[in-house]
C-alpha cells in the first residue's frame, strides 16, 4: 500500500463502554449497569493499553474520549487516562482533548477533575428539549438535567462545547425540532451535532419497528427536520462544515476532521478502531472480559479476526468518501498528492454520473473541488457508493 500523506500530527480516541442505562435506540458499543468496580479494572487495563504504545514516533493532537458515556466514570479515571496518554505518546503542546458528558452524570467536582486533567472540550449528550421524547428514547436524563449541567460547564469555564441532538425521532413533529434547536440556540454552545434517528440491529427501536409497533417519520419529513436544522444554524452564525456538524467559526471538531481529512488515529479500548498508513485499519475486539484478560496477559488486544487487507482502492474509495462528507468537498489535487496518481484518471468511469449529478444540482465540481449540495446530502449515499 502506498499513501503519501505527510505523517503529520495523529488523533487519539478512547473508548469507555458504559452507561447509566441503555437507550432504546443506542446501536454503540456500551454496556448499561457495570459496577464501578469493573469500570477501574478497565480503565487499568485502558491505561496497560496505552503503554503498549510506548515510543510511538507520530504526535498526538487530540485526544478523544468517546463511549458510552465516559462522564459515567469516577473523574480520578478520566484523569489517569489522560496522564497515562501523556506519558505514553508524544502529546502536543495544545492538544483538543475532547470528553462526552451525559447531563445525568455531570457534577461540579467532576468537571474540575475534567479541567485539572486537561479537557478542554466537551461533548454533551442532549438529543431533545422535550421531556417525553427523551423518556420514549430510554434517556438517563431530562430537559431540566440539561440545562443545570450547561450551567454548570460554563460555570466552570469551559469554552468549547458541543450539543449532541437528534432528529427524526418517532413522535417528533417538526415544531418539537425546531423547538429543541431553538433552545439550544439561545444557548450558543460553540458546536453543535445532529443526527437523524437510525435503526440499528438489535436495539428495541429495531425489534418495535420489525414487530410493527412503531411508525418512523416519513423519509420527506426528516430531510424537512434536516434542512431547517441547518436554516436556523447557519443563520445563528454556524458553519455546516460536515453533513451532520456546524459549528461557530473556529471551532470545528480538531478530533473529528482528521476522519474526515483522511489522517492518522490511535485507538484504545473495547472495540476501538484505529487507521495508522502503515498498518491500515485495525480493531480491538469487543468482548470486555477477553479485553481485559489480554491486556493482564501482556497481549495487545487487536481482534485479528476483524482484521481485512485493504487495497490501495479501498483506500481511494474511503478518501472519497470521507471527503465528500465535508462541505468543502473533496480536494482533487490533494487526491494526486497522497495517492500518486490523478482523481479523474482513477474513477473515469464515474465521470459521467458526476456529470449526472452536477445537471441535476446534486455536486459542484469547481476549482478541483468536488462537493455535495444541499440538496446532494440526501442522495449521498447514492452518490458516495458511486466511488467504493
Ligand atoms: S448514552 Fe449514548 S452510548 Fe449510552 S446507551 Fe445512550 S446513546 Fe448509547
Amino acid at each position: 500500500m502506498t499513501i503519501n500523506k505527510e505523517q503529520g500530527q495523529a488523533g487519539l480516541y478512547v473508548h469507555i463502554p458504559f452507561c447509566l442505562k441503555k437507550c432504546g435506540y443506542c446501536g454503540f458499543l456500551s454496556f448499561g449497569g457495570c459496577s464501578e468496580e469493573t469500570q477501574r479494572q478497565y480503565v487499568q487495563a485502558l491505561v496497560r493499553e496505552l503503554e503498549f504504545h510506548k515510543g510511538e514516533n507520530a504526535a498526538i493532537d487530540t485526544i478523544y474520549i468517546g463511549g458510552g458515556t465516559p462522564s459515567l466514570l469516577p473523574a480520578d479515571c478520566v484523569e489517569a487516562i489522560l496522564d497515562a496518554a501523556r506519558e505514553n505518546f508524544k502529546v502536543t503542546e495544545d492538544p483538543e482533548i475532547s470528553l462526552e458528558v451525559n447531563p445525568k452524570t455531570l457534577t461540579e467536582s467532576k468537571l474540575k477533575i475534567y479541567h485539572r486533567a486537561g479537557v478542554n472540550r466537551l461533548s454533551l449528550g442532549a438529543q431533545s428539549m422535550d421531556d417525553g421524547l427523551l423518556v420514549f428514547m430510554g434517556r438517563a436524563h431530562d430537559q431540566a438535567d440539561f440545562q443545570e449541567s450547561w450551567r454548570m460547564v460554563r460555570e466552570q469555564g469551559f469554552s468549547n462545547v458541543n450539543v449532541d441532538l437528534m432528529f427524526g425521532v418517532p413522535g417528533q413533529s417538526q415544531d418539537l425540532w425546531e423547538d429543541s434547536l431553538k433552545q439550544v440556540l439561545e444557548l450558543r454552545p460553540e458546536h453543535v451535532s445532529f443526527y437523524s434517528l437510525q435503526l440499528e440491529e438489535g436495539t428495541p427501536f429495531y425489534r418495535q419497528y420489525k414487530a410493527g409497533e412503531m411508525d418512523l417519520p416519513s423519509t420527506e419529513e426528516d430531510r424537512r427536520m434536516y434542512h431547517q436544522g441547518i436554516h436556523m444554524l447557519k443563520k445563528a452564525g454556524y458553519d455546516h462544515y460536515e453533513i451532520s456538524n456546524c459549528a461557530r467559526p473556529g471551532f470545528a471538531s480538531r478530533h473529528n476532521s482528521k476522519y474526515w481529512n483522511f489522517e492518522e488515529y490511535f485507538a484504545v479500548g473495547l472495540g476501538a478502531h484505529s487507521f495508522r498508513y502503515d498498518q491500515g485499519r485495525q480493531r480491538n475486539v469487543s468482548h470486555l472480559e477477553t479485553y481485559i484478560q489480554r491486556i493482564r496477559q501482556g497481549l495487545l488486544p487487536v481482534d485479528e479476526r476483524a482484521f481485512q487487507q485493504e487495497s490501495l482502492r479501498d483506500h481511494m474509495g474511503e478518501y472519497v468518501f470521507t471527503a465528500l462528507r465535508k462541505s468543502e468537498g473533496l480536494d482533487t489535487a490533494d487526491f494526486e498528492k497522497v495517492f500518486g496518481t490523478s482523481f479523474f484518471s482513477v474513477y473515469k468511469e464515474q465521470m459521467t454520473a458526476v456529470s449526472t449529478y452536477q445537471e441535476q444540482g446534486l455536486l459542484y465540481v469547481n476549482g478541483g473541488r468536488i462537493a455535495l449540495t444541499e440538496k446532494g446530502i440526501d442522495c449521498s449515499n447514492e452518490i458516495m457508493a458511486e466511488f467504493v
